[in-house]
């Protein structure tokens, strides 16, 4: 099977690109092309913008009732789920995320989000009236805020496309997505799904390519509101963009997550849950748990522990369903981590298990080896910046107060976990850490409630009803009686 394409989704139909550009994508396991896509240019964002445009201004998808919008994401929902398989391996190949963790969360995670947006969307308070304080009535609408650019980043890509596309076409809107240049397959499989369910014409577009043709659809005057997921860098320039020309945008940025071991957590559990949560994604997820703080006088039998369970993972090509850990994505990504793991050893970080080399028998492919790091320092720049890659720090804490000092010593705020046998003790520690999203002795993503950054890790949320009013502007009607 072919995964080539020769032309772009814009305005919900298949388009001639504008320029010959073409992005190889290229698997992070062979380093050889496996397919070759148009590259998208600004004339083409150009035309994917105009198509949504028209589409909101005058076609009739914002002017459907919520129930016949909702029916036509049901239909996607139940054409995306025969397509699981399909859109695992896709995002495997391209991204070279394990295909454990593709069959487990890349795809079926957006399935799950489009049937709780749909859950919520049936309950939503689209147009309520309510007693105003002056006497009459005020109806309070929630309108689609209008046209949406979406940017997904690479590692979760179909993940962060529906968690904008979704809520977006729930309320109304209409959405140009510009995928990452790494992975545009899994985007372009969405689409077909999109014109069988019965979106309307130039209500969605997907148009991949870079950095360049990212923002200048950022700053297309056609677009209303700009929701991103990537890097803390390029999150602060989206933002400083949308500020100066006031478009609503919400960001969902970085992280340098905490878990917390308690002295009366189960030390099998823990390290059991961290060979999934530290390292899940081959490292490349923006909630992984990559600061495990342990209490001094556990520091040193912990630390070993781990080092011990990270290390026996299995690490290789990413469509071997017994892999644990696959490639980075790219060589740049993989020379990256191994600039880390550098700094942390010229930092004085106890290297425990892992390193700057390859790992064994694996001579291509941007692979990294899985490391650990014990008797790390806060303050050192493997404690401090996220790596995205499979590489843990052990930082070893005084008391609780201390151990939640530390979680809170980081410009991020995105996640956290914490581990013990006392649930109360736990979700006091959960009330401390100034983070979006906390799991007590586990972590997950439930797509009821809201998911984002404090501090840098981002501005608003996603998922739940917060998530879907995102993509919404409240309007207020005063209802003044008629005069007699
Ligand atoms: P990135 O910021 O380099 O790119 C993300 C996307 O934005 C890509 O599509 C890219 O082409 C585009 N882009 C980059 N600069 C842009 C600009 N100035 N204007 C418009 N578009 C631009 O990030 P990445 O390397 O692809 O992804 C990894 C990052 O994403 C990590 O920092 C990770 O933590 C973060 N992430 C966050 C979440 C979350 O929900 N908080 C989820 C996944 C990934």
């Amino acid at each position: 099977m072919t995964l080539d394409r020769d032309a772009l989704f814009i305005g919900g139909t298949w388009a001639t690109p504008a320029t010959d550009a073409v992005l190889e994508v290229v698997s992070p396991h062979s380093e050889e092309v496996v397919a070759r896509v148009p590259e998208g240019s600004t004339a083409d964002i150009d035309a994917a913008v105009a198509a949504a445009r028209r589409a909101f201004d005058e076609g009739p998808w914002p002017r459907m009732s919520p129930a016949e919008r909702i029916e036509v994401v049901q239909n996607l929902s139940g054409l995306y789920a025969a397509k699981l398989d399909e859109m695992a391996t896709i995002i495997s190949t391209e991204m070279g995320s394990p295909i454990s963790f593709s069959s487990l969360a890349q795809a079926p995670a957006p399935w799950m989000q489009i049937e709780a947006f749909l859950g919520i969307a049936r309950e939503f308070p689209w147009e309520e009236r309510r007693p105003g304080v002056l006497g009459a009535d005020v109806v309070v609408r929630h309108e689609p805020v209008g046209v949406v650019a979406a940017i997904p980043p690479w590692n979760v890509p179909q993940f962060t496309i529906l968690s904008k596309v979704v809520p977006a076409l729930l309320a109304g809107c209409t959405v140009v997505v510009k995928p990452a240049p790494e992975t545009p397959l899994d985007g372009y499989l969405l689409a077909e799904l999109l014109v069988e369910a019965g979106v309307p014409e130039g209500v969605v577009s997907i148009v991949a390519g870079g950095r360049e043709v990212g923002e200048h659809l950022v700053r297309h005057p056609g677009v209303d509101k700009v929701a991103f997921t990537g890097s803390t860098a390029a999150g602060r320039k989206i933002g400083a963009i949308c500020g100066e020309q006031l478009k609503r945008v919400s960001l969902e940025l970085g992280g340098k997550s905490a878990a917390i071991i308690l002295d009366d957590a189960d030390e099998a559990a823990a390290i059991e849950g961290l060979k999934f949560l530290g390292v899940m994604n081959s490292g490349q997820a923006c909630v992984a748990q990559t600061r495990v703080l342990v209490s001094r006088e556990r520091h040193d039998a912990f630390a070993a522990a781990l080092a011990s369970a990270i290390g026996a993972m299995k690490v290789g090509d990413p469509l071997d369903p017994a892999t644990e850990i696959g490639p980075m994505v790219a060589q740049r990504q993989q020379e990256r981590v191994a600039s880390y793991i550098r700094i942390g050893q010229e930092e004085g970080a106890q290297l425990l298990v892992g390193g700057e080399g390859r790992p064994e028998g694996l001579d291509r492919g941007w692979y990294v080896r899985p490391t650990v790091f014990a008797g790390v320092d806060n303050k050192m720049r493997i404690a401090q910046e996220e790596i995205f890659g499979p590489v843990l720090s052990v930082i070893a804490y005084d008391d609780v107060a201390d151990a939640i000092r530390i979680a809170n010593d980081s410009e991020y705020g995105l996640a956290g976990t914490v581990w013990t046998a006392d649930q109360e003790a736990g979700l006091e520690v959960a009330r401390g850490v100034r983070t979006g999203t906390y799991g007590i002795n586990t972590y997950t993503m439930d797509f009821a409630a809201p998911f984002g950054g404090f501090k840098a890790s981002g501005l608003g949320r996603e998922f739940g009803p917060e998530g879907l009013a995102q993509y919404t502007e409240a309007k207020s009607v005063y209802l003044a009686a008629p005069p007699m």
